[in-house]
């Protein structure tokens, strides 16, 4: 293999493995350099697109050889600015691994490709009469491996589990090129360590996912979605604990502000949902094999903190109510580059959270607006800065700070990235982060894999 000698030593080098795609030219160059917040940008020395396993094991190997850092990219959604470079990496994207196998029936499982996107995965095996457990509004673009890497969770955790809950088996290219390869699809399996728990949420600090051998969970057709204002957010909170003890085909319960529904509307032209405004909104939605509305209807009446209700079963009556929700992230996105934070507090912290954490914005950043939506049967928020400007960090200090003091996590489902690495200590102890960085250091002891992110550089 070339030496790295000359001014093309690396591409040279790249292009001499075995189905590899070099990407050279800047205005190419440029979709894989800034991420689909538009907050974080970065130049990239090169991209690579391998076509296979063995490619991206080629790649890495020379990679750590030479010193040359990595950052692996699915499909750019992340939101915490994991998978763009900070300045001269050479991009390796799984874009090119998108094989799809046969769903196995029997097994209920189906083997993905890295670059797999969910709404491919998602079209694939509902075909074969199955779905999968986790769904996001990023399903388009999103990749399963990119989704792996971020234990990603999304709409329904509150019935099937997060990404981690999804896997069986994995295949992965270790920064020296070794392959580790767990693909048999054993549901039980306890020979030793669990890599695949491991690198699961690893924001590509320690190895490339190549393929996943994912759990299928059954298509459940019949629907119910209602969507519910309340007098104050604590109101959703009991509304909640009501629904999840009342309705055992409950798939999710999302919750949303007047001001977020105001900027939607602003946005999309939706009618207001109600005759009157509410304080806080729920998005609830049952699934089953036969017709849960009556079972979600039944519930609602049932709770007395429901002011105003609207309840779909139909396809497009249905996803006219998740509008509401489902529109925020590209409302708010229309509206400027927001900060992002992602937190999680236990449910006994729900309440005093929502009521402190704008005072805590507003006395950091002063005129900052704070638009807070997420998934309420997790306790977690996505807590959006708009209008910050230089008081972005303080701002986000408050936020996480009182995350860290009702006991939750400064990131919930998107990671940490390069965005939250800077406060990792404030919910992990010095052993735990003592622990983390010797792990890093014995699977990439060159340290090429995505430097800067999970711990600052
Ligand atoms: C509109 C919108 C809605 C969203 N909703 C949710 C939500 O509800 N829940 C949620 O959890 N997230 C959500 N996200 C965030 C995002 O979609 C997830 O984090 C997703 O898992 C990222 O997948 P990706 O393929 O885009 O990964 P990328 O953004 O490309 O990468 C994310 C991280 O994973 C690493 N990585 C990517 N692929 C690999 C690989 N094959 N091997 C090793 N490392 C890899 C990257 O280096 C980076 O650190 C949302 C994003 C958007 C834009």
């Amino acid at each position: 293999m070339t030496a790295n000698t000359g001014p093309d030593w690396l591409g040279a080098a790249l292009e001499e493995i075995p189905g590899v795609r070099v990407v050279r030219d800047r205005d190419e160059l440029s979709t894989f350099e800034t991420d689909w917040t538009r907050r974080f940008t970065g130049v990239a020395r090169m991209a690579c697109l391998p076509r296979d396993t063995a490619g991206v094991a080629g790649v890495l190997a020379f990679c750590a050889r030479t010193s040359v850092p990595v950052v692996p990219q699915g499909g750019n959604t992340g939101l915490v600015g994991g998978s763009v470079p900070r300045g001269g990496e050479l991009v390796l994207s799984t874009r090119g691994l998108v094989a799809l196998s046969p769903v196995d029936a029997n097994a209920a499982q189906v083997t993905a490709g890295a670059g797999v996107t969910l709404e491919r995965l998602q079209q694939h095996v509902r075909a074969a009469g199955f779905d999968f457990g986790v769904d996001l509004a990023a399903r388009g673009s999103a990749t399963v491996g990119g989704m792996f890497a971020t234990n990603a969770g999304g709409t329904r955790v509150l019935r099937y589990g997060s990404m981690r809950e999804q896997v069986v088996g994995f295949e992965a290219v270790l920064p020296n090129g070794g392959v580790v390869s767990r693909l048999g699809g054993l549901p039980k399996d306890n020979t030793g360590y669990d890599l695949g728990s491991l690198l699961c949420g690893s924001e590509g600090t320690l190895a490339v996912v190549t393929r996943l051998r994912l759990r299928l969970v059954p298509l459940l057709p019949a629907r119910a979605v209602a969507l519910v204002g309340v007098v104050v957010p604590a109101d959703a909170v009991t509304l909640a604990a009501r629904l999840r003890r009342a309705c055992p085909s409950l798939e999710s319960l999302e919750l949303f502000h007047p001001d977020g529904l105001a900027l939607v509307r602003a946005h999309s032209g939706l009618r207001p949902p109600f005759a009157r405004d509410c304080g806080a909104y729920l998005v609830a939605e049952c699934a089953a094999r036969t017709d849960p509305t009556e079972e979600l209807a039944t519930a609602l009446l049932e709770c007395p903190e429901v002011v105003e209700s609207a309840l779909a079963t139909g396809r497009p009556e249905r996803e006219a109510l998740w509008a509401y929700r489902e529109r925020h992230t590209e409302s708010i996105n229309a509206e400027g580059v927001p900060v992002k934070l992602d937190v999680a507090v236990p449910v006994a912290g729900v309440a005093s959270f929502l009521r402190a954490v704008r005072g805590e914005v507003g006395q950091a950043a002063a005129g900052a607006r704070a638009i807070i939506f997420g998934h309420l049967g997790e306790g977690n928020f996505h807590v959006n800065l708009l209008g910050a400007n230089e008081h972005e960090e303080a701002a986000t200090a408050a936020v996480l700070k009182l995350v860290a003091s009702l006991g939750g996590s400064i990131s919930s489902e998107h990671g940490v990235g390069v965005a939250k690495a800077a406060y990792l200590g404030l919910t992990r102890s010095p052993a735990d982060q003592a622990a983390m960085r010797a792990i890093k250091a014995a699977i990439d002891p060159s340290g090429i894999m995505n430097p800067g992110v999970i711990f600052p550089a």
